[in-house]
C-alpha cells in the first residue's frame, strides 16, 4: 500500500483507477530547415487556437489562447530566424528551438508566482513544436472509464484534450496551489494534489484513493480507510452548509468572518458567500497588467465598483504590496537579488513617486462618494516608525480606520509598539511564515516548511495577538491559514477577532466555529503552541477537534 503526500488544492474524496499521462521527449536529432521550423510553429499555434475554442472550461481556454498568441509571437519568430540563418536543413534543430524560447522563459521566471509557473506553458510550446518536426505525435489522451489523472505535470493542453467528464481527480508531481492543475480542478469541483513528488510510483491501472482536500493519495486502499475519509468529507460538507449568519462560536462569541478580494468579482462572490466585509482587498492585482501607473480618477472608479459590490459592509483594503510575488512592471525597476527581502510593499514609498499617497487619495474620495465603511492597511511594515508614517499619511486624506499588515517577524516582535501606531492589525500568515521559517512560499520543495502549523510561526502570531488585546486592537488574519477551519479555532484561541479567506472557504470556517466554543478555541492554542512541529501540532489538535 503505497502512501503518497502533496498539496491539497481542490477538496473531495474518489477512488478511482489510475490513467498515466506521460509527454512525449523527442530524444534523438530532428532535422529541418528554418522554413520548416516555422511552419511547425505555425501548425502548433493553429492547434492551440482549435484546442482554445473545443476548451469547455473558460480558464483552459484563455490559457490556451494565451499559449496561441505567443506561438506567433514574432520575436519568437525572430528569435528562431537569427539561430538559423542559413537555408539549409540543419542537422538537430531542437537546441535552437529551445534556445529562443529562453528569453521568455528568463522573463516570465523573473516575475515569480503565478507567471513563474506559466513557464510550464512555454516549454510545452518548444515541445510541441519539436514533436511535430520530428514526426512524434503528440500523445492523445482517451479515456474511455472515469480515471484519477496521474503527471507529471498537466499543462493547458493536456486537460484541454482530456476528456473531463471521466476524470475523477488530478494528482500531479510538480506545480503548486496556483498551477493550472489546481485551477482547473477548482472549475471543475474535482480533487486534486499537486507537488505530489512520488506521484511517479503510481502505476496504470492502480486503485488509488484521492483525498483532495487532506493532499493524499493512497494506493490499494482497504474500505475501512476508504469509509473513514468519505465519511470525513461528508461530515465537513454538512457542517458547512447548516450554518448561516454572521461568524460565532457555540457560546456566542462573534468572530468576523470577512473575504479576501483581488477584483470586482471577487466582491460579488464574496457578497454572495455571505462575508460580513472584505478582510483583505489585494489592490496590486488591479495595476499587475498595467504599464502605467492608474490615474487617480481611473483608481477612484476601481474602488467604486468594488465598494459599491460590498455596499453595507466593511471593506479593508491593502495600499500596493507591489513586489517579490507581486511585481508591478512599472514600480518593480530595479532588479534585486532577493526580491522577498527586498523593496517591496510600503517601503516603495522609499523611491519618492507618490504612488500610495496618489493611492489613498483615491480610496478616500471612492469611500465618501460610495459611503463605505473604509478600512486601509499597509502592508510589510517593519518597525513603528513605518506605521507611524503610514497612519499619518492615511489620516491626511481623511480615513478614520488606519492599519497595518503584521507579516514580518519584526512587526510580530514589535507589535506592543507597531499597534500603538494605528488603529488595527492584520496578520498576513502567509508572508509571516515564509519570513519567519525563512523559506520561499513559492517552492513547493518547502512546503513542509512554509507550513503556518509552525509553532515558530504560531508563537509569534501569539505575541502580536496579546499585544493586541492589550492594546484593545482589533488583528485579524488574511492569510490562508484563517481557511483551515482547525487553524482558524486556534488563530481564535490566541486572540484573533476576525479571519479573512477565500470566499470559498467561508461556509466551512463558519460551519466548524459554531461547534466549538471559546475555551475550546483557548485549549487548542495551547497545544499547538507547545507541539515541536507542524505535523505534530495539526495531529494533536485535529485529535481534540474531531475526537
Ligand atoms: C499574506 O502575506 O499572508 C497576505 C495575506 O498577503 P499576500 O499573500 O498577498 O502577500
Ligand atoms: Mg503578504
Amino acid at each position: 500500500m503505497t502512501s503518497l503526500t502533496g498539496i491539497g488544492v481542490s477538496p473531495g474524496v474518489v477512488v478511482g483507477t489510475v490513467h498515466r499521462i506521460r509527454h512525449t521527449v523527442v530524444d534523438h536529432d530532428v532535422p529541418a530547415t528554418p522554413r520548416e521550423v516555422l511552419a511547425a510553429l505555425e501548425a502548433v499555434a493553429a492547434d492551440l487556437e482549435r484546442r482554445a475554442i473545443a476548451a469547455e472550461i473558460e480558464v483552459a481556454r484563455e490559457v490556451l489562447q494565451a499559449q496561441a498568441m505567443i506561438a506567433q509571437d514574432p520575436a519568437l519568430v525572430e528569435a528562431i530566424g537569427a539561430r538559423l540563418t542559413d537555408d539549409i536543413t540543419y542537422p538537430d534543430v531542437r537546441p535552437a528551438i529551445r534556445d529562443a524560447f529562453s528569453g521568455f522563459r528568463a522573463a516570465l521566471e523573473s516575475l515569480g508566482g503565478y507567471f513563474a509557473e506559466r513557464v510550464h506553458d512555454l516549454d510545452e510550446i518548444a515541445d510541441r513544436t519539436i514533436a511535430m518536426l520530428s514526426g512524434d505525435a503528440a500523445e492523445s489522451v482517451v479515456l474511455s472509464a472515469p480515471s484519477v489523472i496521474v503527471a507529471d505535470d498537466l499543462t493547458p493542453a493536456d486537460t484541454a484534450a482530456l476528456d473531463l467528464r471521466y476524470a475523477l481527480a488530478l494528482v500531479v508531481a510538480k506545480g503548486g496551489p496556483t498551477s493550472h492543475t489546481a485551477i482547473v480542478a477548482r472549475g471543475l469541483g474535482i480533487p486534486a494534489v499537486v507537488g505530489c513528488n512520488d506521484a511517479e510510483k503510481l502505476a496504470d491501472g492502480e486503485v488509488v484513493l484521492v483525498d483532495g482536500r487532506h493532499g493524499l493519495v493512497q494506493s490499494n486502499p482497504d474500505e475501512a480507510l476508504v469509509t473513514h475519509h468519505k465519511t470525513r468529507e461528508e461530515a465537513l460538507r454538512a457542517r458547512a452548509a447548516a450554518v448561516t449568519g454572521p461568524g460565532r462560536l457555540s457560546d456566542s462569541t462573534p468572530v468576523n468572518l470577512l473575504a479576501n478580494a483581488g477584483s470586482v468579482s471577487d466582491a460579488v462572490s464574496a457578497a454572495n458567500a455571505g462575508a460580513e466585509g472584505i478582510g483583505l482587498f489585494r489592490t496590486e492585482l488591479l495595476f499587475l497588467s498595467r504599464d502605467t501607473e492608474p490615474t487617480v480618477e481611473e483608481q477612484v472608479a476601481l474602488y467604486t465598483d468594488v465598494f459599491t459590490a460590498m455596499a453595507g459592509h466593511k471593506v479593508v483594503v491593502r495600499t500596493l504590496d507591489a513586489g517579490s510575488d507581486k511585481p508591478v512592471p512599472f514600480l518593480n525597476t530595479v532588479p534585486e537579488e532577493n526580491p522577498a527581502l527586498g523593496v517591496r510593499g510600503w517601503r516603495l514609498t522609499r523611491n519618492g513617486t507618490g504612488v500610495m499617497r496618489r493611492q489613498l487619495q483615491a480610496l478616500a474620495q471612492a469611500a465618501v462618494d460610495t459611503h463605505t465603511d473604509l478600512w486601509v492597511m499597509a502592508p510589510m511594515i517593519d518597525t513603528p516608525a513605518e506605521a507611524a508614517d503610514f497612519a499619518a499619511q492615511a489620516r491626511e486624506f481623511g480615513i478614520r480606520h488606519v492599519g497595518v499588515m503584521i507579516e514580518t517577524p519584526a512587526a510580530a516582535l514589535l507589535a506592543d509598539k507597531v499597534l500603538a501606531e494605528v488603529d488595527f492589525g492584520s496578520l498576513g500568515t502567509n508572508d509571516l511564515t515564509q519570513y519567519v521559517m525563512a523559506a520561499d512560499r513559492l517552492d513547493a520543495r518547502l512546503s513542509d516548511l512554509t507550513d503556518s502549523w509552525h509553532p515558530a510561526v504560531l508563537r509569534a502570531i501569539s505575541l502580536a495577538a496579546t499585544n493586541a488585546t492589550t492594546l484593545a486592537r482589533p488583528l485579524g488574519v488574511c492569510g490562508e491559514a484563517a481557511a483551515d477551519p482547525h487553524l482558524a479555532a486556534v488563530l481564535v484561541g490566541l486572540g484573533v477577532t476576525s479571519l479573512s479567506m477565500a470566499p470559498v472557504a467561508l461556509a466551512e470556517v463558519r460551519g466548524f466555529l459554531a461547534t466549538i466554543d471559546r475555551a475550546t478555541c483557548i485549549e487548542v492554542s495551547q497545544i499547538a503552541l507547545s507541539a515541536s512541529s507542524a505535523e505534530e501540532a495539526r495531529a494533536m489538535v485535529g485529535a481534540v477537534l474531531e475526537g
